[in-house]
C-alpha cells in the first residue's frame, strides 16, 4: 500500500474478519481451503521494508535484459481506446506459423497461467482429480482446487536421483485413476529446474489413456540446451489428449504484459476457447508478442547472456561448497540448509531478492534467477558473505 491513488486511505481500515464471516461460508468449499500463490518480494516491498532503491531482483525467473527494443517503441505507438482483437489474428497467426500448425491448434492466454485456469475450468469439477507431482509449479493445485477438484499430488524423484525432486513419471502414470482428467506436467519444472527426456515422456504419452488431458508447461524451453530434450509441440498431431503450454513471460521478456498461449488438438482448443474471456489478452500485449516472434537476434542474445550467467553461477557456488540442483531454465535451486531463511533475510538487507521454496516442499533451498554479470556477482559476493562460518 505504497502512495498514488489509495494514499490517505489509510484511515479507512473496515473490521474484514467481521464484514467477510458470512459470505465465506457460500464461498466453493475448494476455495475456502486454498493456499494462495505467494508472490515473491517486490522491488517495492524492499524500498518500503529497508529503505533500500539499488535492487537486484533475481526472484521471478524475468529475462534480464527485458524485452526486444522493438517492443518499447512498440509501446508508445499503440493505442488503447479500442477493444483488443478477441480472436488474437495476427498473434495466432505468428504462432501458427512459428508451430507450423493452423490456427484453430492454438488457444491464447493472459499469460500461461490463465491457459492452465481455463484447462482447469473446461476439464475439472469436483468428483475428478488432477495428478501433479510433489515440487511442481504451484499454479496446477490452486486452479485444481479453484474448480472444486482434487490435486493428487505424486511423490517426487529422491535427492539421490540423476534428477534430484523431479517428476517421477511411474508414479505419476501409476497414480491415474477413473477419475483423473487432467495431468499435469512442467518441462523443465519450476521451482528445481530438473527435466525429463524424450523417452521418458514419450512412454508415460504411450501408456496414459487417450481421454485423460496430459498438459506439458514449456514455460523454459527457449532456454533449454540439453541434448535429447523433446519439443512435445511437435508431437501434437500423435497425442490428442496432449496440450503444451508455452509463454512469452520468460525468454521473450514481457512478464508484465501477460502472454501465453496452448497448443492443442483443435476440438480441445474449441473447448477451452468457450470459457475463454474474449478479451483476455489485451492489445499491447499481442502486438509485442507478435513483434517478440520477429526479433530472433534479442531472443538468441537472452539465452547467451542465461548461458554465460549460469555458468558464472555454477562456478562462484561451487567455489563456496554451495550445492544446487540440476537446472535446464534461467534460475538455480540452491541447497542452502538449516540457515536458509537467515541468508534470504540477509539478501534482502543487501538489496537482493531471490526466491524461498518452502511452500513447494523444499525447505533448506533457495532459487535464484540467473541476471546479467554484475548482478549474479553481487548475488555471489552476498552470498559469501552470508555463508562463510554458517552451520550448512
Ligand atoms: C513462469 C512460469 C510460467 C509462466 O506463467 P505466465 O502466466 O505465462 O507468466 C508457467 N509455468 C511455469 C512452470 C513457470 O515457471
Amino acid at each position: 500500500m505504497g502512495g498514488g491513488l489509495w494514499a490517505g486511505t489509510r484511515s479507512v481500515r473496515y473490521k474484514m474478519s467481521t464484514i467477510s464471516l458470512k459470505p465465506r461460508r457460500r464461498a466453493n468449499p475448494g476455495i475456502r481451503k486454498l493456499n494462495p500463490y505467494k508472490p515473491s518480494k517486490s522491488v517495492g516491498d524492499l524500498s518500503m521494508q529497508f529503505g533500500i532503491t539499488d535492487v537486484v531482483n533475481l526472484a521471478s525467473n524475468e529475462n534480464p535484459l527485458g524485452p526486444s527494443p522493438a517492443i518499447r517503441r512498440l509501446l508508445t505507438t499503440l493505442s488503447v481506446s479500442r477493444y483488443p482483437d478477441g480472436n488474437g489474428s495476427m498473434l495466432k497467426e505468428a504462432l501458427a506459423q512459428k508451430h507450423r500448425v493452423s490456427p484453430e491448434w492454438i488457444t491464447l492466454g493472459n499469460g500461461s497461467n490463465d491457459v492452465l485456469d481455463i484447462i482447469a475450468r473446461v476439464f475439472l469439477s469436483p468428483g475428478s482429480n488432477s495428478v501433479l507431482s510433489k515440487h511442481a509449479f504451484a499454479v496446477y493445485r490452486i486452479v485444481t482446487s479453484a474448480v472444486g477438484a482434487v490435486p493428487r499430488m505424486v511423490a517426487a524423484n529422491t535427492e539421490v536421483h540423476a534428477m534430484p525432486y523431479g517428476h517421477d513419471l511411474n508414479s505419476m502414470a501409476a497414480a491415474i485413476n477413473d477419475e483423473t482428467h487432467v495431468v499435469f506436467i512442467a518441462n523443465p519444472n519450476n521451482p528445481t529446474g530438473t527435466w525429463l527426456a524424450e523417452g521418458e515422456l514419450r512412454r508415460f504419452l504411450d501408456v496414459v489413456d487417450r481421454s485423460v488431458i496430459v498438459v506439458v508447461d514449456e514455460a523454459y524451453i527457449e532456454y533449454v540446451e540439453e541434448p535429447g530434450f523433446p519439443d512435445t509441440s511437435e508431437w501434437l498431431k500423435e497425442y490428442p489428449n496432449l496440450i503444451v503450454t508455452r509463454t512469452f513471460s520468460k525468454a521473450y521478456g514481457l512478464a508484465g504484459l501477460r502472454v501465453g498461449y496452448a497448443l492443442s488438438h483443435p476440438d480441445v482448443a474449441d473447448l477451452l476457447n468457450r470459457v475463454r474471456q474474449p478479451f483476455n489478452v489485451n492489445a499491447l500485449a499481442q502486438a509485442a508478442a507478435v513483434t517478440a516472434l520477429e526479433d530472433k537476434m534479442h531472443l538468441e542474445n537472452g539465452i547467451a547472456v542465461n548461458r554465460r550467467g549460469m555458468r558464472q553461477l555454477k562456478g562462484g557456488l561451487s567455489a563456496m561448497g554451495l550445492r544446487y540442483l540440476p537446472s535446464a531454465g534461467n534460475f538455480l535451486c540452491l541447497k542452502v540448509g538449516s540457515e536458509a531463511m537467515k541468508v534470504y533475510e540477509g539478501l534482502l538487507r543487501r538489496g537482493i531478492i531471490v526466491r524461498p521454496v518452502e511452500e513447494y516442499g523444499l525447505t533448506g533451498f533457495l532459487r535464484v534467477t540467473v541476471g546479467l554479470t554484475e548482478e549474479n556477482e553481487r548475488l555471489l559476493t552476498a552470498l559469501a558473505e552470508l555463508i562463510t562460518g554458517a552451520k550448512r
